[in-house]
């Protein structure tokens, strides 16, 4: 199937053609078809499945068929993501696709000054992209309206209620007109989610892509097993064999559970001669952007990041995701591993598994219906270890997670730690799997 049998205008035809997008992607071909009618959609689909062009395509030619022109101070479609990161990711994507158009696009989210945002709606614009918190602001400072808003689009929705805009939403709906259409994505549907659907959709036509488990399919999966405390080394270790001339590292993208752990990876890697940047919610805005840029440029080829800054990170030629830590949902490790497998692209994902991580890795193995291969910790792993926990005393550490970093005494080391057998030069430790 082509985008042309879709029965998209010749300007989004243009504008894919330089995008050179060949053919539309599953969640393409059934949003687009439905969307174009004008109806209302209900689609469970994550990142990294084409969903953007989904929404953006048959909204571009929507909204030049009726040829309005804005009014001052409102916008014709409203997209609500969950962060800055996403919603200027999807705004870029829609400059992009709409550039033939010729409609107008801006974002407006937090850490950014207002005024400029305002300055940006005062004439009115086609097409907004924002973050629940930072409409709020603009509506009440009267610097906005949502009365002419033609259509409205909810993405990441699951992601909307883990943060919290859940009031933020309702709120919102009271401001749009009746009329209009409206497009709910969701990359899991609970039951929550279901009856926030349901209050924004009238009657939807529904379109559901390759169910979380099987989108991972592309990628090649390992996790290693190690001591919290001992997976900074494992880290510089892979970094340093995956950027040599005889690795295959090309970027990276790691994952930590928090933003302290972020900052102190990049830390450690700094110390080890090796640069990352961190992108999490502490840092301020032209920071995220900053460090997403050098990422995307390929200047500084590691990005460390947690789940809420990563969601809108969409960057072609991520080639490993490496998971620091697991996490406890396993929906989130399948969003995570989603980002080195973007448009039928393959990656490599590896995650370091902790004893108290276990039973994370097993939902994450029940949740995939796949077994991940164990990597074994590479040669000369325990000196490395030793040499790193020796010299980490020199980075700093916030006071509530200093504990955990404390070398245990002899005799109280964890059971994989005991379990040393020696491989090739190194000793890798049973996993006890
Ligand atoms: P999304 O799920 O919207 O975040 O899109 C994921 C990535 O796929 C983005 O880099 C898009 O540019 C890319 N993409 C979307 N649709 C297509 C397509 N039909 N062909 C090739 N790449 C696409």
């Amino acid at each position: 199937m082509s985008f042309q049998s879709l029965g998209l205008s010749q300007p989004v035809l243009q504008a894919l053609a330089q995008k050179n997008y060949a053919q539309p992607t599953p969640i393409q071909m059934q949003a687009i078809p439905t969307l174009l009618k004008g109806r209302d959609l209900l689609g469970i689909a994550q990142t990294g499945t084409g969903k953007t062009a989904a929404f953006m395509l048959p909204s571009i030619d929507r909204l030049s068929a009726a040829r309005r022109v804005p009014r001052p101070q409102t916008c014709r479609m409203l997209v609500l993501a969950p962060t800055r990161e996403l919603a200027s990711q999807i705004a870029e994507s829609a400059a992009a696709y709409s550039r033939f158009a010729r409609l107008s696009v801006t974002t407006a989210f937090g850490g950014v000054p207002i005024g400029k945002q305002r300055r940006a709606l005062e004439r009115g614009v086609d097409v907004l992209v924002a973050t629940p918190g930072r409409l709020i602001d603009l509506i009440e400072q009267r610097m906005l309206s949502l009365r002419e808003v033609e259509i409205l689009v909810l993405d990441e929705a699951d992601q909307m209620m883990d943060l919290g805009f859940i009031h933020a939403l309702k709120q919102i709906v009271k401001w749009l007109p009746e009329k209009r259409q409206t497009l709910f994505f969701s990359a899991t549907m609970p039951k929550a989610i279901r009856e926030l659907a349901d209050k924004f959709l009238t009657d939807p036509g529904e379109v559901r892509v390759a169910p979380a488990a099987t989108t991972v399919e592309r990628v090649e999966q390992f996790v290693s097993f190690c001591d919290q405390r001992e997976k900074q080394a494992l880290l510089t270790m892979m970094l340093r064999t995956g950027f040599s001339e005889r690795g295959n590292m090309d970027r990276v993208l790691i994952f930590s559970r928090t933003k302290h752990g972020a900052d102190r990876i990049v830390k450690l890697l700094a110390g080890n001669g090796i640069a990352a940047n961190a992108i999490h919610g502490n840092k301020s805005q032209p920071q995220r952007e900053k460090a997403l840029g050098l990422f995307k440029a390929g200047e500084v080829r590691i990005l460390v990041a947690t789940d809420i800054a990563a969601r809108g990170i969409d960057v072609s030629g991520v080639s490993h995701v490496i998971n620091f830590e697991l996490p406890n949902v396993a929906e989130q490790y399948v969003h995570r591993i989603g980002r080195t497998a973007r448009a039928g692209a393959a990656g490599i994902a590896i995650a370091y598994c902790a004893p108290d991580e276990r039973a994370y890795l097993r939902d994450i193995e029940k949740l995939t219906r796949q077994r991940i291969e164990e990597a074994p910790l590479p040669p000369g792993f325990n000196a490395e270890a030793a040499r790193i926990a020796s010299s980490r005393v020199a980075v700093p550490m916030p006071r509530h997670e200093e504990r955990r970093w404390q070398p245990r005494p002899q005799g109280q080391r964890g059971r994989y730690a005991g379990a040393v057998k020696p491989m090739g030069g190194g000793r890798r430790r049973a996993s006890g799997r």
